[in-house]
């Protein structure tokens, strides 16, 4: 083993502080005891806020995928329309999971360098006179490509539309990154997961939930059992859970939205944006291109980058983790070997991304892959400069 830590930065999952590990730390105890009850009305209200909702979250022990299937079973019938975006790989594999279930996908193409087109959603809309589709799904944040979904367009859309379909969200790599507001945007079903910006090892995941979406699980018809939110939410309410959850990470769970808490969620969101834009700074100077195409939907939580013409990002990727034990985010889909990834999420500061962006740079000239000098001294320029002390002040005016 090398010695000092692995930098894990890999757009989830992500680096996990030492206040989560210590607080995992313990034995388990009865699910079904009084001290777990504290613990469950803890976590469960403390997501809400995460989530930014008046109403109830649900919390599975089960990977980011467990909730996106528990978000479409919950609400949909068999050979339900639902209209999703194409905006990279984790869309394709939601819209994969929605057709295994036996729903139909009306899968709008995209060119996997920005987020789901609001004007493209609502003529797909405006044309379904009959109303023949029952929800719209897209993924706030793309960790595959980089590019940031703005829901309240998509929101606009569908009412503009007039189109009474549900609104299902993915921001498994944004919640606790990006700013998010379920109620205030309008959202019915959120989904989430641990091992991201939310700085917990995998195993958790979320749904929150709106009232327009506990009343379309009374006429679901899908089959559902171990994600029937029905189930959940008896037991939730007095803070405990129809079969054994997942209480060593519940522990982590509630130390980090004690973290986040301690922090602002404001503080939070504005030091991701920061180093997302010293990140961008250090590709413009290493003359490497962003793949997100559109400015005002860069992603805060990660960043993609294109590699030159005839070189492999998984060279370079394997050159980094070899020589200076740093992981990278792989091209997924179509854009293998093509891109790399850098995660800029979760438990990091200036000086975690001074170290990722040196083991880039350093990577790039043992690689060979051609490149100017100078990304990480331009992204030490910004991260030491008044507009960068300000990123914050600006979220909170
Ligand atoms: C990580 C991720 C997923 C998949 O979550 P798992 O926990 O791997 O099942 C889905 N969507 C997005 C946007 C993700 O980043």
């Amino acid at each position: 083993m090398p010695a000092g830590r692995h930098f894990l930065q890999i757009p989830g999952p992500t680096n996990v502080p030492d206040r989560v590990l210590r607080a995992i730390d313990r034995p388990t105890i009865d699910h079904r005891g009084p001290e777990f009850e504290q613990l469950g009305k803890d976590v469960l209200a403390g997501m809400k806020r995460v989530f930014r909702t008046q109403h109830p979250v649900v919390i599975y022990p089960a990977s980011g995928t467990g909730a996106w299937e528990a978000a479409l079973v919950n609400t949909l019938s068999p050979g339900d329309r639902v209209l999703m975006a194409e905006t990279g790989h984790f869309a394709s594999l939601w819209n994969k999971l929605a057709t295994k279930l036996g729903l139909v996908v009306d899968f709008i193409p995209g060119d996997w360098r920005r987020g789901a087109v609001a004007a493209d959603i609502r003529s797909r809309l405006e044309a379904d006179k009959g109303h023949a589709i029952k929800a719209v799904c897209v993924v706030h944040n793309e960790t595959s490509t980089g590019a940031v979904t703005r829901v309240p367009l998509v929101r606009k859309a569908i009412d503009e539309a007039r189109h009474p379909a549900l609104l299902l969200v993915d921001t498994i790599s944004s919640l606790a990154s990006i700013d998010y507001r379920h109620d205030e945007w309008g959202v019915d079903v959120t989904v989430g997961g641990s091992q991201k910006g939310l700085m917990l090892p995998p195993g958790l995941s979320f749904n929150a939930l709106s009232p327009k979406a506990l009343e379309a699980a009374k006429h679901a018809k899908l089959p559902r059992s171990y994600w029937d939110w029905t189930e959940m939410l008896g037991p939730n309410a007095k803070g405990f859970f129809p079969y054994t959850p997942a209480t060593n990470l519940l522990y982590g769970l509630r130390e980090a939205i004690a973290m986040l808490e301690d922090e602002g969620y404001d503080n939070v969101f504005s030091r991701h944006d920061r180093h997302a834009e010293a990140t961008r700074r250090a590709a413009a100077a290493w003359d490497l291109e962003v793949l997100c195409a559109v400015p005002e939907e860069y992603s805060s939580s990660l960043t993609a980058l294109l590699m030159p013409a005839g070189h492999d990002a998984d060279r370079l990727r394997a050159a980094i983790l070899g020589r200076f034990d740093m992981s990278l985010g792989m091209g997924l889909g179509r854009l293998s070997g093509k891109v790399f990834r850098i995660g800029h999420l979760g438990d990091f500061n200036d000086l975690t991304l001074m170290g990722t962006l040196a083991g880039v740079e350093m990577g790039l000239v043992l690689a060979g892959v051609p490149h100017r000098k100078g990304g990480a001294q331009a992204a030490m320029d910004y991260l030491a400069s008044a507009e960068a002390a300000n990123a914050g002040v600006r979220r909170a005016a």
